[in-house]
This record gives C-alpha cells, structure tokens and sequence, in this order.
C-alpha cells in the first residue's frame, strides 16, 4: 500500500480501570473504504473517536497524513465524523447545518452558499429543503444532511459511526447504494463502524474484525468470508456450518482430512501452518450454506455427503433456505439454494446433501 493516510499503531485505550483497546493497529489507504466489525462492546466506536480526535490514546501512535495526531484537536484534523446519533442542530436549518463547519472555518458566506448547494444536489436532497428544520425532514433527508455536513470541508477521511442503524431496512438498502456511490465518486477515505456484516461486505475494500478490544483479523471481504483467521471470525461473518473432522499429517507435509459423520474419502489438504492442524483442539471444516446442495444419488468424486432430516425452510425469494439436522452434528446444516417455483424437499423428509471438501475451508480452534 502507498502510504497510509491513517496509520494507527499498537494503540492502547484505557477508560479508568477498563482498558477497550489492546495495542490495535490499523491501516487506511487513500481512498480507502474501511469497515470496523465486531460485537458489541469491542472497541469500535472508541478507534473511531480516537482517529477523529474525541478520546485520546493512552498508549501508541497515530498519524494521519503523515502528522502525528498527539495533542491535535478534532477540529483540526483532516477527519470528520458521522455518530449515530446524528447531533444536527436542531435550531439550525439545513443550510446552517450544512455551512456550519465552513462557517468555522471563516470561509466568504459565496463560497458557503455555493458549498451548501452542491452538497444539497450531491446527496440528492431536495433544493427546497435549505430553509427547513432537522425535525422537518425524515429519518433518511436528516442522515443525509449530516453526511453532508461531514464532508462540506472536504475532508481526507469520513468517520462513521453505524450511521444507517435506525433507519428501516429499504431506506438503508438505498443509503448503503448511495454511500458506495458518494464514496466512489469522492474519492475520499471511509471507515464505517458497523454491527451489520451485510453491510461490511458490500460496502467495504477491507474488513477489520474486533474482538474485545483487539483485531482478530483484517481482510478483503471474500478474505474474511472464506478464508476466516478462526472460528470466531467465521461464525461472525454470515452463516456457517462447521463440520467436525480429524486430522493427520501426510509424508509429504500435507494434511488428510476425513470425517466418521460423512460419506466420502478423506481428501488431502495443504496447509501454510499444517503443525496447528496437528496439534490439540477441535478442527473444523467450514462451509458456507451456498456451497452445500441436496444429491439425487451416491456422491460423486470429491463430493462428501450426509444424510438428515429436513427441520425447516425459509423461502427468500431469490434464494430457499435449508435447515438439515444430520445425526452427530450440534446444529443443523444450513443450505442456500437459488430460488425455484418448486421446494426440492418438505420438512420431515429424509434427504442426502453433498458438498466439496477441497473447496471448504479447514479450521481449527
Ligand atoms: P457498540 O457496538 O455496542 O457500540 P463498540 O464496539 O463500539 O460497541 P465501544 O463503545 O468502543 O464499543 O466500547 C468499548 C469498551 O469500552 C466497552 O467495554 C465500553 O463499556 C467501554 N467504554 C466506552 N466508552 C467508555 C467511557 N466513556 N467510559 C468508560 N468505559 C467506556
């Protein structure tokens, strides 16, 4: 990466006697779309209002653009932030929320009403809406305003805090486009907070996913989706099946894998790190529900199978979801199919479903 224009180091956080980050690290690139995942509590909003300038580090660094952030206020950053709650003044119109930052800055009242105009077209807000008050407009126009007050000044990178969470689920859909869109034509660095992984994956270039105030892992989406750092990133990220199976080495330094629960060979597997598959704990193989089908006949060549019961369905329209319980596994096997004018089973049915082993993805504890 060419160089970060936020690069945080080893940061420690520490609210009195609760420490929230464990030496984090993080890397934003120029125009970077960054999404913060992770359960609640972990420390997301408090890297982001550490990047933004609302809390300071108790130990490690931070630059951005190049500049050590120590002691330099909010203000002064080359960062803004969207909160969750959205924190418009609700005395202000949406022309004074808009020109407030630029105002502060003691930009000519032209330039602001020029600056303020062009935001208003770039989220797609109404013309008429100037005059109005926050409280005069929906849930979505007053999300917009505030992203539009955040990046009036141009900042090099927008800071947001779960800013579609109390939106309802088609407003989101459609902010979520909009947000892909602004971000691609602005150019700017995004790091979004979230809670919605949906939401990460399709709207981020790289993932980073917290847990108790440390990263676990940090990815492209298909990296964090497919080839998971453990079983708490896997399980995190959209739904999964695990699949419990035994390990052993082979001559050549690879890995066997089978499984007593299916029916099929044991496949060999390489490994970058095959002594942890060899070691104590539970391996798993991972599989994603889209990568399971249900089979007609015996398996074919690579194919493992499992039998089970059909416990329930979930018609989504474009998809069908599955839900086998198979004999020895703790959770049922879920499965997405494509969508089809006919169910390919009825709950209570016996059915065989198959899947590849070389193309699901080992784990282990
Ligand atoms: P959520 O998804 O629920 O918003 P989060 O991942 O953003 O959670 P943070 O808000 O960063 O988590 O909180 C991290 C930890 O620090 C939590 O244990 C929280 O209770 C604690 N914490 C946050 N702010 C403060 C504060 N001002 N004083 C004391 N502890 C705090």
């Amino acid at each position: 990466m060419a160089t970060p224009i936020i690069d945080a180091s080893h940061i420690v956080k520490d609210y009195g006697r609760v420490r929230a980050l464990h030496g984090v690290s993080l890397e934003v690139g120029a125009g970077e779309f960054v999404a913060l995942v992770g359960p609640s509590g972990c420390g997301k909003t408090t890297l982001l209002k550490i990047l933004a300038g609302f809390e300071d580090i108790t130990e490690g660094r931070l630059e951005i653009e190049g500049k050590d952030m120590r002691g330099v206020p909010a203000a002064s950053r080359p960062t803004r932030m969207v909160f969750q709650k959205l924190a418009l003044f609700p005395h202000k119109t949406v022309a004074q929320n808009i020109g407030f930052p630029l105002k502060l800055q003691k930009f000519d009242r032209a330039e602001i009403d020029r600056r303020v105009v062009a935001m208003l077209e770039l989220m797609h807000l109404n013309p008429d809406y100037l005059d109005r008050f926050p409280a005069q407009l929906s849930g979505g126009e007053q999300q917009r305003v505030a992203l539009a007050r955040a990046l009036v000044s141009h900042p090099g990178v927008l800071l947001l805090d779960e800013p579609m969470s109390a939106l309802d689920a088609k407003l989101k859909k459609s902010l979520q486009a909009e947000l892909k869109k602004l971000h691609r034509e602005l150019g700017t660095s995004f790091v979004l907070v979230t809670h919605d992984l949906e939401e990460a994956m399709m709207l981020a270039d790289k993932i980073c996913v917290m847990r108790a105030g440390r990263m676990v892992q940090i990815g492209t989406p298909t990296d964090i989706y497919y080839r998971p750092a453990n079983m708490f990133v896997a399980g995190f990220i959209g739904e999964t099946n695990f699949l419990p199976v035994d390990v052993s080495g082979t001559l050549e330094g690879g890995l066997t894998v089978g499984s007593p629960l299916v029916a099929g060979q044991p496949v060999v597997m390489e490994s970058g790190n095959v002594s942890e598959f060899l070691g104590e704990g539970n391996k798993a193989l991972l599989i994603r529900p889209e990568s399971i089908g249900f089979l007609a006949g015996e398996p074919g060549p690579g194919q493992w199978m499992l039998t089970g019961v059909v416990e329930e369905y979930f018609i989504k329209g474009s998809s069908t979801q599955y839900r086998v319980r198979v004999a020895g596994l703790d959770a049922p096997v879920v499965m997405d199919l494509p969508g089809s004018f006919e169910l390919p089973a009825q709950v209570g049915e016996e059915v065989r479903i198959g899947f590849e082993p070389m193309r699901a993805f080992l784990l282990s504890e």
